[in-house]
């Protein structure tokens, strides 16, 4: 499978011991996939296990969270914390609500954000977390009573140096608010251990618009380096109604580009002339469902019922911002059929492997999430940094840093894979520039 038997061999082992975990498994298949060319050349990473540590969370916390509903039933759900990799800095990473979270589900998205982080090149290594609660339909009190219910347990894990979580799916504003709260109640101090706080108590502008405008950056490095265009005037495809995608949109909009189709879960919606993105943003602001009201107000819209179809329309680009496993091999050749010549992608793992494999071949330019998303997490390490100094950063000073590091990965992952696979192969570029530095940290430290 892999040409490196060490690669091969433990891979045949993961498997066989995480049999219940496909998503934790995919992450790590696409990883040592990526991996390959490097492992051959270098025997010190065998010599000092660094796969196997790798791949191996250094902590796993799951707990209990019990609350009560607005009718005074008792529920439960199961609440946790994957301490990934903490070789480069103390964990990061987002805390997802939402009934599909399982262990495989964080694991992979855990082992991932373990070389996005190394990507932005700041001391913060990989974790996330979250639970198989489902937010849709809850009260404000419910959400409230979840979130804090969900600290009361999650506290004696985190810190400022230790674990730093965030939002992500089913997280916002809202939720890392309630969370934050309950944390300062027990702790006694006011550190700034979440980020993605609001704005009056730590939180750092722009992080709510990072990872949809991070990935336009990204986009538009990989225009300017592989075809020496920009994204004025071409039509783009987002999946998702949530803040990735929404931002992504108001970006690709600002740059001149026309958004012709996006998705949310009841749908999607598409105008070959674009879509009205301000209305949009207007639909979603309190709701992330907006496709069947949409078609009412846009005379000439189409409307879908599966999401899916998004990817059967027309376009120059694909944004998926969604969520993992969203665009599978159909999808994948639907666009291609259709024209579309470059993949970036703004949500965790959204491509299929053999829907990544099958855009390689087909020589489609392809973005992958961890190099293409890591705007956000970069954002929250400098709300780490505004906290830690007491002082806050303008707008234009954050927009300007999260900018040079979406370029900054670009070249990073560029190098990379121009010495390791081909220029073009930035799947390869992103895995191993992310890993280089994880691997450094890793042998510096000692066997531990
Ligand atoms: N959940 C986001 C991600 O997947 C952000 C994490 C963070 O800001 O810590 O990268």
């Amino acid at each position: 499978m892999f040409k490196s038997n060490y690669l091969s061999n433990l891979f045949q082992e993961v498997k066989e011991r995480y049999v219940t975990q496909p998503e934790f498994l995919q992450a790590v298949e696409e990883f040592f996939d990526a991996m390959d060319p490097i492992v051959n050349e270098d025997p010190n990473i065998e010599k000092h296990a660094i796969m196997e540590r790798l791949i191996e969370p250094e902590r796993i916390v799951k707990f209990r969270v019990t609350w009560f509903d607005d009718n005074g039933k008792i529920n439960v759900n199961r609440g946790y914390r994957v301490q990934f990799n903490s070789a480069i800095g103390p964990y990061k990473g987002g805390i997802r609500f939402h009934p599909s979270v399982n262990e495989s589900i964080l694991k992979f998205l855990g082992f991932e954000q373990t070389f996005k982080n190394s990507l932005t090149g700041l001391p913060m290594g990989g974790g996330k977390g979250g639970a198989d609660f489902d937010p849709r339909g809850k009260s404000d009190n419910e959400i409230m009573r979840f979130c804090q219910n969900f600290m009361q347990e999650l506290y004696r894990h985190i810190g400022p140096d230790t674990d730093v979580p965030a939002g992500d799916i089913g997280v916002g504003f809202r939720e890392i608010g309630y969370m934050y709260g309950m944390y300062r109640k027990i702790r006694n101090e006011n550190t700034g251990v979440l980020t993605g706080k609001g704005l009056t108590y730590g939180g750092s502008l722009v992080r709510k618009e990072a990872t949809g405008y991070g990935l336009l950056y990204f986009v538009e490095e990989m225009l300017a380096k592989y075809r020496e265009e920009t994204i004025e005037g071409k039509k783009v495809i987002i999946s998702g109604a949530g803040k990735v995608a929404m931002h992504a949109a108001l970006k690709a909009r600002e740059l001149g580009a026309t958004v012709v189709a996006m998705s949310d879960i009841n749908g999607y919606v598409y105008h070959k002339n674009g879509l009205d993105i301000s209305l949009i943003a207007k639909l979603t602001e309190n709701n992330p469902e907006f496709t069947t009201q949409y078609k009412d107000y846009h005379s000439g819209a189409e409307y879908g019922k599966s999401p899916k179809d998004v990817w059967t329309k027309p376009c120059d680009i694909a944004l998926p911002c969604a969520t993992q496993n969203e665009l599978p091999i159909e999808s994948a050749k639907a666009l291609v059929k259709n024209g579309c010549y470059l993949v970036c992608e703004g949500a965790n793992m959204p491509t299929t492997l053999e829907a990544t494999h099958y855009l390689q071949e087909k020589d489609i330019l392809f973005g992958p999430g961890k190099a293409a998303n890591a705007g956000g997490v970069a954002v929250s390490g400098l709300e780490m940094t505004q906290n830690a100094m007491h002082t806050p950063w303008t707008y234009e000073e954050l927009d300007k840093k999260l900018k040079d590091t979406m370029k900054s990965i670009f070249e990073k992952s560029y190098e990379a894979a121009e010495k390791y696979a081909d220029p073009r192969n930035l799947v390869v570029g992103a895995n191993v520039a992310g890993f280089m530095r994880v691997y450094d940290a890793m042998v510096a430290q000692g066997v531990i």
